[in-house]
């Protein structure tokens, strides 16, 4: 087992990944950004250092700085949390180089699966069924009309480098084909330097389905079922349960074998999320996140299991800690991402918490680095909590959250808690009965009422 692991994030994840880490008696170091300086994870980590001024760029993204913690702190693995450097396969590579352990897959497996063209070749080989679309990038308008005539409109226009659901268009006609192509492409090179595109038949109804994945890199794997994240705003999710209340058990259990086949064939290490987009019964891959994800805690709630303590355990060198036919799952779990944004406007709201009482109680988590008093700085992304409910099934985890909404008291900023607190109120909710652009109207609806 590692003796020091150095946590290369911040906010509610670096605290999850330090609980893991302490649990298990592996010492930790948290880095941190001057605007982070009075972070609980700072405060409650073993040792911690400053690696720069606010800017991600200049800290928390920021390699040489990190290597150099790694050096100063004698820590033997890097734990990268989601976000910042999880995908970064260049930033695996050079800790492996130095004799430092990535908790995570093999840097070629981030590589491929950031490529999402190449992603998608991938996953076809393995036989994981794909959204249809182009064959790899689009380079012209007049590819680009061929393939969506093929496949019939609507197109959705989308960035290989993509990630947090930009460089995303769509195009309902053939007349918008070109002005999407043109605003997909500028948007991935501003935000990712690469401008390669690919298309998709944009699915009208779809929900997102994903399943969580663990490899021991030497041909095992198993999965821990699904969840169904398909409340989304801006192809961001914002609500997310498991096990999805669209799906039955005989679908579960296919998709969950197919999905843990491939990653058997791949060699997969590690903890990883397969994304679908599921609409009439069909399964369509979309993508692969090689790292632990926001919404992990509600696999956790149904299955028992610590997924941090899992991927640390397996990056030491240990094999997986269950086999499929060992893995369980009881009850309902759903999590909702508190962020520190206006509930309908989602304008940022940073500064002082002046008040904080999070709920509590049987089946109730919250996972956060917050507290009365923390100031949360303009820099960084607005997720400030994660507040999870498990229920014995689904009314009883809406029962609950709906009793935990009400609890729940930050003051000093706006938060998402009363468009949760409205949620929970909606019987398409309490049905289960939404997809993928279910928020989006639902917001779009209640901004026209008077
Ligand atoms: P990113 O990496 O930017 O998050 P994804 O490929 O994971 O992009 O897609 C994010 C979200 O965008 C999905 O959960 C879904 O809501 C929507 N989306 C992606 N592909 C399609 C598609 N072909 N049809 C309809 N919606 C899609």
């Amino acid at each position: 087992m590692f003796e020091k692991v150095l946590i290369a994030n911040r906010g509610e994840i670096a605290l999850r990944i330090l609980r893991a880490c302490r649990e298990i008696g592996v010492a930790t170091v948290a880095v941190h950004s001057t605007a982070d300086a009075e972070a609980m994870h700072v405060r409650l980590a073993d040792e911690s250092v400053c690696i720069g001024p606010p800017p991600a760029a200049e800290s928390y993204l920021n390699i040489p700085r990190l290597m150099a913690a790694c050096e100063i702190t004698g820590a033997d693995a890097v734990h990268p949390g989601y976000g910042f450097l999880s995908e970064n396969a260049r930033f695996a590579e050079i800790l492996e180089t130095h004799d430092i352990t990535f908790i995570g897959p093999t840097s070629e497996h981030i590589r491929i699966m950031g490529d999402k063209i190449e992603a998608k070749a991938t996953a076809k080989r393995l036989g994981i069924p794909v959204v249809p679309g182009s064959d790899g990038a689009v380079t012209n308008e007049k590819q680009a009309a061929a393939v969506a005539k093929e496949m019939g409109y609507p197109v959705l226009i989308k960035a290989a480098a993509g990630g947090g659901g930009r460089g995303m268009k769509v195009a309902h006609r053939p007349e918008d084909l070109d002005i999407a192509l043109k605003t997909a492409r500028a948007e991935a090179k501003a935000a990712f330097g690469d401008d390669s595109v690919y298309i998709e038949k944009y699915l009208a109804k779809p929900r997102h389905i994903e399943v969580q994945v663990f490899g021991d890199g030497k041909g095992n794997a198993i999965h821990l079922g699904e969840r169904d994240c398909s409340l989304q705003r801006r192809h961001q999710k914002v609500w997310e349960e498991a096990p999805s209340p669209g799906l039955n058990v005989e679908e579960r259990k296919r998709i969950g074998a197919v999905v843990a086949d491939a990653m058997r064939k791949l060699k997969y290490r590690g903890a990883g999320t397969v994304e679908f987009l599921y609409e009439d019964g069909q399964f369509f891959f979309i993508e692969m996140n090689t790292r632990l994800q926001v919404e992990h805690p509600v696999t956790e709630m149904i299955t028992g299991l610590d997924l941090v303590i899992e991927q640390i355990r397996i990056a030491a060198g240990a094999s997986l800690s269950l086999k499929q036919e060992d893995v369980t799952f009881a009850g309902h779990a759903i999590e909702c991402r508190i962020n520190a944004e206006h509930p309908r406007t989602f304008r940022p709201s940073p500064g002082m918490i002046t008040y904080w009482h999070p709920p509590g109680g049987l089946g109730v988590r919250v996972d956060s680095g917050a507290y009365q008093g923390y100031r949360i700085p303009p820099n960084y992304d607005s997720l400030i909590g994660k507040l999870i409910v498990h229920g014995k099934n689904r009314n009883e985890a809406l029962m609950r959250l709906r009793r935990c909404l009400s609890e729940f008291v930050i003051d000093g900023i706006d938060t998402t808690i009363p468009l949760f607190k409205d949620l929970v109120k909606e019987s398409d909710i309490a049905n289960g009965a939404y997809d993928i652009h279910w928020l989006e109207n639902y917001l779009k609806a209640s901004e026209q009422k008077p």
